[in-house]
């Protein structure tokens, strides 16, 4: 809830007018408690949960030959109940989750993000958001690889991988031990640089969007986020999957310096280098028979 009751109060703390983007969030925060803020900042990362995966799944379920054309393992359609199915599991594990909000509202306190004005520039949203993708690519980056460990691999990543061929909703699909571990680094770049809210739901949000794409199983020539320098995307982790198991390719969840710094992206190169010659696993194979 914010310490002013009215716009001229707003504004004469700021001390200046209040931008439009400002006024909106006086609008909608002034009144209500800031565990009310959180619980509505879930009910965003959920619809964005299952709204953005909704064009990969119209692909997947196309005949379409030209769509197929951008799917990285073409041989493998998941049909309606499969996705659904999926689907499905993770909502239940979200929605379990949902009393942890409270948890993470002490939290959100503790570690001193803000609901109050001014907003941050797009310019400080610009700056901390890569800060924490920076920190949790690299922190995950080691953890991921070990979970491929004998012992982290059997008891606990093994679930991740059931996909061979992901599908964009199985992104969080996985043991809850997994989702645990992996989601604490997304926390610890805001826990060194606090901001606003906005700033934090906007990076959970893009993190989620990331997430779904690099697991949809298409790679969209035309995809903007393709040009992002460093970037892995859907194909450098489809990869991941594909091997399964035994990959010692592609550990980093966003970016691929990683990977090259710690020599572990030479399978992933090698297969690429192949791929004119392979039929199991061919980006962009016109053929899905
Ligand atoms: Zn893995
Ligand atoms: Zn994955």
């Amino acid at each position: 809830m914010l310490p002013y009751s009215t716009l001229q109060q707003a504004e004469a703390t700021v001390g200046r007018e209040l931008t439009f983007a400002e006024k909106l969030w006086f609008n909608y925060s002034a009144n209500i408690p800031d565990y009310i803020i959180n619980v509505h900042g879930f009910i965003f990362l959920l619809l964005v949960y299952s709204l953005i995966p909704l064009p990969y799944v119209l692909a997947e379920l196309s005949k379409s030959k030209e769509m197929n054309k951008y799917k990285i393992q073409p041989k493998v359609k998941r049909p309606f109940s499969d996705i659904f199915s999926c689907y499905k599991n993770v909502m239940q594990i979200f929605l379990l989750g949902g009393p942890m909000l409270i948890i993470t509202y002490s939290n959100m306190k503790l570690i001193g993000i803000r609901t109050n004005l001014p907003l941050p520039s797009k310019w400080e949203m610009f700056w901390q958001i890569l800060v924490y993708f920076v920190v949790e690519d690299y922190i995950n980056y080691w953890i991921h690889r070990w979970l491929h460990t004998k012992w982290g691999y059997e008891k606990i990543h093994h679930v991740h991988h059931e996909y061979t061929a992901p599908i964009a909703y199985a992104a969080p699909y996985a043991h809850w031990a997994e989702n645990l571990i992996l989601g604490t680094p997304t926390f610890l770049g805001p826990v060194f640089i606090p901001g606003h809210i906005v700033t934090f739901m906007l990076w959970l949000a893009l993190r989620q969007i990331q997430s779904l794409e690099s697991h949809s199983g298409y790679d969209f020539s035309w995809n903007p986020i393709k040009y992002i320098p460093f970037y892995g995307g859907a194909e450098f982790h489809d990869y991941h999957h594909y091997v399964g198991c035994h990959s010692q390719s592609n550990f980093a969840p966003v970016f691929t310096y990683c990977d090259y710094l710690y020599g572990t992206n030479k399978g992933y190169l090698y297969h690429k280098s192949l791929l004119h010659k392979r039929d199991d696993w061919k980006p962009h194979q016109e053929d899905g028979d």
